[in-house]
Order: C-alpha cells, then structure tokens, then sequence
C-alpha cells in the first residue's frame, strides 16, 4: 500500500523518543513532528555512553555543541578501555580512529602481520601503544586525544530535557495514557488521556521495552538470539577522586558473574553491574557492585534494578508503525551500540521518508538493512565472550563454551585466514564496527591471525604510517580544565589506568 507521509507521531519520550525527533527534525524538515510524552514520564534512565554519530547529529539538527555538552554533564569518550575480559589483570583499549578509511591494509594490520614475522619485537600486548597513539594520552596518562576525543558520555536525563528545549518545531503532547487504536494491521490514531484521538501518517514506537504501539498490531517475529548477559544493577556514583576517575573513555571491567561500566561525566560516574540471571542473583549483582565501587562510597547510594531479556525484533517496521529504541530490540550494554542504534535506525528511517511517501518496499528494505546492523552488533558483542581464556566461573565456563551463531564462526575463521578488511567485513548500511575495531578487539584475545599476502606498495605504506604513528605527537588536553597538555611537562596526569 501506498502512503504519502507528511507527518509523524513518536510516541515515548526516553532517548529513543528524543533522539529520533533529533534526526528527523535535522533531515526531513518537512515532517510535522508530534512526540507523545507521559506527565508521569519513566525513561530508562541509563544509556550514557554513545558513538561519534550523537554530536554529529545534534550539529546536524542546528543545535549549539557546547551548550549541549554543559546542558548534559557530558564528557569526551575516546574510546572504551576493557580490563580482566581475557585473563584477569590485562587490559585492551578500542578507540575511535579514523584509521578503517585509509584503506584495507593499515598500520593495524601490518602490526598484526610483524607479530608474526618478529614476535621479540612486536607483540600483542605492544600493539595499543604502537598503532593508536589515543592509548598513551588516554588509558597512561587519563588525557583527552583530540584525535579520538569524537564522542560524549551524556546524562540520560539531560539529554532528552535538552533536546526538549531544543527542538522547539517537535510538538510535545501531554498525556498519562495512550493508547493506539488499530485496524486492519495499521494504526489509525492514538486516544490520550483527555478523550481526544491523535493521528499522523506515520508512527513511532518509543515506549522501550511496553512496545506500546507496534503490540497492537503486530506480534512481529523476534531474532533468536542467545544473550551473555540479561539483567543489570545500576547507580550514580559520586566521584572521590574526579583527577583520576574523570577519565576519557568507557571502562568495561570483566568480573567473575559479569562485567561493570564506569561512565564518569562531569558531576557524578554512571556505573553499572551487567550479569546473566541464571549464573547471578540481583542481590549477589548489587553485593558485587557495591564491594567494587567500595560500601562507604555507594552507603546512601540508590541502586537500580534492571532486566533487559527482551528479544530483538526482526522486522521492526511493521505497517504504519516503526519501533525505535528499546521497543524495537536490544543486545546489551557492552560497546554502547543502543544510542546508535536508534539513531541507525532513524537515519535509515529519513532516507526512507524523504522522498514524503513509503510502501512496503520500502519497509522491506529498512528491515533488511536494519537486520544486517543487528548481526554485525550481536557478532562484535559475541566475540567479547567467545574468545576469553577465562575458566574462573560458571558463567565463564558457559560462555567461552557454548554454542554461538555459525555466522560469528565463519567470521572469526575468515578473519584469522585474511584479516577483517574493508574488502571482506560485512558492510550492510547501516553498519556498526569497522575492521579496525575488529582488530583492536581480537587482539585484546591474542587472536591469531594467518600470514597474508601484501603487495610491497601496501606494505611500505603500512610501514610508513606505523613509523609516522611512532614519531607522532602525543597531544593531551585535560578532561577537567581542557587546558592541552604537552606529554612529559609538568602537570601531566600520569595516573592512568595502567
Ligand atoms: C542496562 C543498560 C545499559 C545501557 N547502556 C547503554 C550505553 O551505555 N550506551 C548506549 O548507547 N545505550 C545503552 N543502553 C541502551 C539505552 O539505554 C537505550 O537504547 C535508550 O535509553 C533508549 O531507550 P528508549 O527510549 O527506547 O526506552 P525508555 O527510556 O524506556 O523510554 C520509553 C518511553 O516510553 C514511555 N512509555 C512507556 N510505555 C508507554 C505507553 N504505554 N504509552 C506512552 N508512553 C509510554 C516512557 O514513559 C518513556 O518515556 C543501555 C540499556 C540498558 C538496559
């Protein structure tokens, strides 16, 4: 069926809401935007750590980048630093770089390659240091890398305020209780609290794990998909030393039942115990996320409860109702791909409406290309688990044991045989991790990668960059001042995390 499309109601205001408003407003100003948004609103509440395409999008929609990073306590995020996910008391670091687009042969590769051909010189633990020169200024000395300073850690809640105040052509309507009345497999309005029915063209199903909306029409198909993790308990933690523990990236530190994340942001850390329930209770989770952050420091703390074991849908387009956000799926926290997702999602879902109509060829394509996203997350979030020498619990036996997707199998043994390149990583649009991330994790594993086969023009290139990378200057600018810091003077923080 053809529909023309001149207007949209998103119903749910977490950052799904909020942030797909953003993008539609920056790429199809035609629409006329309404956002449907509770009194008694309940957003999730977590989601902080986000990828290089949030500031991108919110200069895209004309909203002031400073004013946005003061409005949301946020921080630069470089990159994520994870420690103890291979053997308790290593580290690795994933940064944002700019490297994956200097062709498919890159100083990554040809590390990787020198490993190999001189293990005495050159080894996995060496690589960060000799290939990102992010690792020095960020995980050695806990200074911002302009060079991979490309992305914020944000307040869930100042988030979407901000973004309220901002787009001030979204419409916000006001109401306790909405509910989608459905025909024929399509949405022909959503009835409020006040009696009165609202319509659009098209809708969107913000309201996270309810899935208020697209559930009145449609029990869509889920993805299978067997998760590591399922549950997580969460809290602001206070800062007792913001010098040290104000640092430029994620850190994903690996436990015996799961994993935590620390996001510092300007005035507190969002932090986080991720686990699965069948090896971990919540009380067990909480004990160990308060022993980690230490009882005094977490005593008149709030720690929140969440489960997150709903399924991923495969066709999240269905009729006149697309689901964004949590509504439409989740894999876990582990590489925050959820913000990115749904602007993923949104970007995709602009394509679509420029053109001020969609049919169902149109949503099969937006499924289709959304479906080659999820894999690429769910198979980059996998390999974390899978390759881990870890044996120290239940929960480790189990998942560096258990049977994972034939597709992350022949991706893994296609990368160890030719490396992950430009040419041979899947690139669905819209994709999630380049091949350079892909190196950066697996050599976190000391992952093994075959001998390949380099004409001797790629190979001086490669060379070449890793020389340029080795004399290159280490520029660190202090999170808390932003004042530049020039590496060895005075002043340099040179407590990092390892
Ligand atoms: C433990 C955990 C950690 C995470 N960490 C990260 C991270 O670091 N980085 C990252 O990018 N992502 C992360 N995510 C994902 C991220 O939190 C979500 O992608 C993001 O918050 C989007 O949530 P949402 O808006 O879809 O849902 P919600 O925040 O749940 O918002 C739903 C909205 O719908 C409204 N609503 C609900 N029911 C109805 C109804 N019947 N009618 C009307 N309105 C309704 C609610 O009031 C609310 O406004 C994390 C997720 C979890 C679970």
């Amino acid at each position: 069926m053809f529909e023309s499309v001149n207007s949209v109601a998103i119903v749910g205001a977490g950052s799904a809401g909020w942030l797909t408003a953003l993008v539609l407003s920056a790429y199809c100003p035609f629409l006329k935007i309404r956002l449907v948004r509770p009194r008694e609103n309940n957003p999730i509440g977590v989601g902080e750590s986000t990828q290089p395409d949030l500031p991108q999008r919110v200069l895209a929609a004309g909203i002031d980048l400073g004013d946005f990073y003061v409005a949301c306590d946020a921080t630069m995020k470089c990159g994520i630093f994870y420690r103890d996910w291979n053997v308790v008391g290593d580290h690795y670091w994933h940064p944002f770089t700019a490297m994956a687009d200097t062709g498919s042969y890159t100083a990554a590769h040809h590390y990787q390659q020198m490993i190999l051909e001189d293990p005495r010189r050159y080894s996995h633990a060496d690589y960060y240091a000799r290939v990102h020169t992010s690792y020095e200024t960020c995980v050695k000395r806990n200074l911002i890398a302009p060079e991979a300073a490309t992305a914020l850690h944000v307040d869930a809640a100042k988030l979407t305020q901000h973004l309220e105040r901002c787009l001030t052509k979204v419409e916000v309507v006001e109401s306790d209780r909405v509910e989608a009345v459905a025909e024929g497999g399509r949405v022909t309005g959503l009835r409020l609290d006040d009696g009165k029915t609202m319509t659009a063209d098209l809708y969107v199903d913000c309201t996270g794990f309810a899935r208020a909306v697209l559930g009145k029409i449609a029990q869509p198909k889920s993805l299978p998909y067997e998760a590591n993790v399922n549950r997580a308990v969460v809290a602001s933690i206070p800062y007792v030393d913001p010098a040290l523990e104000n640092h430029p990236y994620t850190k994903a530190q690996a436990h015996e039942y799961g994993w935590t994340w620390s996001i510092p942001l300007r005035s507190r850390i969002g932090g986080g115990y991720v686990y699965h329930s069948d090896f971990c209770s919540a009380e067990q989770a909480e004990t160990n996320f308060r022993a980690y952050w230490g009882e005094d420091r977490l005593r008149d703390v709030e720690v929140k409860r969440i489960s997150f074991d709903r399924e991923t849908l495969r066709a999240s387009w269905v009729g006149n109702v697309v689901a964004i956000g949590l509504s439409a799926g989740f894999v876990e926290p582990l590489e925050a791909t959820g913000l990115n997702w749904t602007i993923s999602c949104a970007d995709l879902l602009s394509r679509f409406l420029c053109g001020r109509y969609f049919d169902g060829d149109a949503r099969d394509k937006y499924n289709a290309l959304m479906l080659g996203y999820i894999h690429d997350v769910q198979d980059f979030v996998d390999a974390h688990y899978l390759l881990s020498s870890r044996r120290d619990s239940e929960f480790w036996r189990y998942q560096t044991s258990r049977k994972y997707p034939e597709r992350l199998l022949h991706r893994l043994a296609l990368y160890a045989a030719e490396m992950p390149t430009a040419v041979n990583r899947v690139k669905s649009f819209a994709w999630a991790f380049n091949e350079v991330s892909w190196i950066d994790i697996l050599n976190g594993y000391g992952f093994k990668f075959a001998r390949v086969q380099v004409t001797p023009e790629d190979r001086a290139r490669a060379q070449h960059a890793l020389t340029q990378i080795a004399s290159a200057a280490r520029r660190g600018v202090d999170p808390q001042t932003f004042s530049p810091i020039q590496a060895g003077t005075p002043g340099a923080r040179l407590s990092g995390s390892v």
